[in-house]
């Protein structure tokens, strides 16, 4: 079964079950489930390939979910595999993460289908500002605010900021995750990793695990992988493995997570990382760790790895990164998971943070916004686990139950 569809069936079954929890109507139930607005845009770009100049026209896609509690709010992605049922289930996705941590926002996701490794500086600029031309009816500072997502990043930002101010006016707060020189939030880049770290150091502590005898395994060392990385071991964590779109490293004794990052600037890959032996994508998932945190693609842990899995706490940096059906077989070995609306709930929540002080145009320091971050992440993970001991429930459904209830709740006080 292709991604789109994994994604879309997994998301539709951990909301049916709360639906019938949360005893709701097939009515209201419709009106939760569908898109506001779905928007396909093409975006013709001018490639420069051996030499020649070809125009190559790639989709775009912007989901705007849900906005009862405020404007649409998520990231844009740049990846081949980018289609409208992914975008649709992240989109879905953010208004449950939004409502979950209690900030003004819906939810809402875009994605670029182009593999933006093949395209040059100048090229990704274009296509950065082609997409923003075309999105920009729809997009604003109270109506629908873009971030980075996977294969974006600040100045795929201060790119669209440019385009849509030409029209619009300087208009920072448009877009959140922007580079600092352009307004953006002082540890906004580190915070969905920092979150992570800060949620998985609390289920680990709950778990009576003790920091430096605890094993991390890590797939995926983008932005939210190693920012992770830094901030677990920073606490005492040993990473024992971590991995790249090309593969992974692994090593008994522990990773340098510094010298880690410090190849993959010098070679572009993990792979060669001086004491570690190599490991697939694969193998990595399935070696013997206290902490398994997928950080990567969806769908990554599935029907046929989920028995493989020796971790006894998984915390999910990626969206959606593991299948219903896998997470029933999880569930039957009391393996506990920090799920996804919770788990990277620290990047969209420092992004409202970078928002707030675009409209005020009063700046915070980075301490500051990390421990506002730490703090309501706490309250998140307190309400979250209360609620999930008091049903005798896992810690996903409960997430579930209290965003699917805040969304429900502002419908009917708004009247839709
Ligand atoms: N792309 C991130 C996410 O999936 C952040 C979204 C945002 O900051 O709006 O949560």
């Amino acid at each position: 079964m292709d991604k789109k569809c994994v994604c879309q069936k997994t998301q539709r079954h951990f909301l049916d079950s709360a639906f019938s929890r949360l005893k709701l109507k097939a009515s209201r139930q419709a009106l939760l489930l569908s898109s506001f607005r779905e928007t396909r845009v093409t975006v013709p770009v001018t490639l420069r390939h051996n030499g020649e100049n070809t125009l190559h026209t790639f989709q775009g896609y912007r989901v705007q979910h849900n906005h009862a509690r405020g404007p649409f709010k998520g990231g844009l992605r740049f990846h081949p595999d980018v289609n409208l049922g992914e975008v649709r289930a992240l989109a879905q996705l953010m208004t449950w993460k939004t409502a979950l941590v209690d900030i003004p926002f819906g939810g809402a996701k875009g994605g670029v289908a182009v593999d933006p490794k093949q395209l040059n500086e100048t090229e990704l600029e274009e296509l950065s500002k082609r997409f923003c031309q075309k999105m920009a009816p729809i997009i604003g500072v109270h109506e629908d605010i873009p971030a980075p997502d996977i294969g974006t990043n600040p100045q795929v930002m201060g790119w669209i900021l440019d385009e849509y101010s030409k029209t619009h006016g300087y208009r920072t707060a448009v877009v959140t995750g922007k580079p600092m020189a352009l307004g953006g939030c002082a540890g906004r880049l580190e915070a969905t990793g920092h979150g992570v770290a800060h949620l998985a150091d609390k289920a680990a502590m709950a778990m009576s695990l003790i920091a430096e005898q605890s094993r991390v395994v890590i797939q995926g060392f983008g932005n939210v992988g190693s920012h992770a990385a830094i901030s677990l071991a920073s606490k005492g964590y040993k990473i024992i493995a971590l991995s790249g779109s090309r593969g992974g490293v692994y090593s008994e004794k522990g990773i340098d997570v510094g010298l880690a990052l410090a190849h993959v600037r010098e070679t572009g890959a993990l792979q060669g990382l001086a004491g570690t032996a190599a490991v697939s994508n694969a193998e990595l998932l399935e070696l013997p760790c206290e902490i398994l945190i997928p950080a990567a693609l969806e769908a990554t842990i599935t029907c046929d790895n989920a028995d493989a899995i020796q971790a006894p706490l998984i915390v999910e940096a990626a969206n959606i990164p593991i299948t219903h059906q896998a997470d029933q077989r999880l569930q039957q070995r009391a393996v506990v998971i920090v799920p996804d609306l919770l788990a990277n709930v620290g990047g969209v929540l420092a992004s409202y943070y970078e928002w707030v002080q675009n409209l005020q145009q009063f700046p915070w320091d980075r301490e500051l916004v990390l421990s506002r971050l730490e703090k309501r992440l706490s309250r998140t993970y307190d309400v979250v686990r209360d609620l999930a001991q008091e049903r005798k429930i896992d810690m996903r459904s409960a997430a579930y139950e209290l965003a699917i209830g805040r969304v429900d709740h502002a419908i009917r006080l708004r009247g839709f």
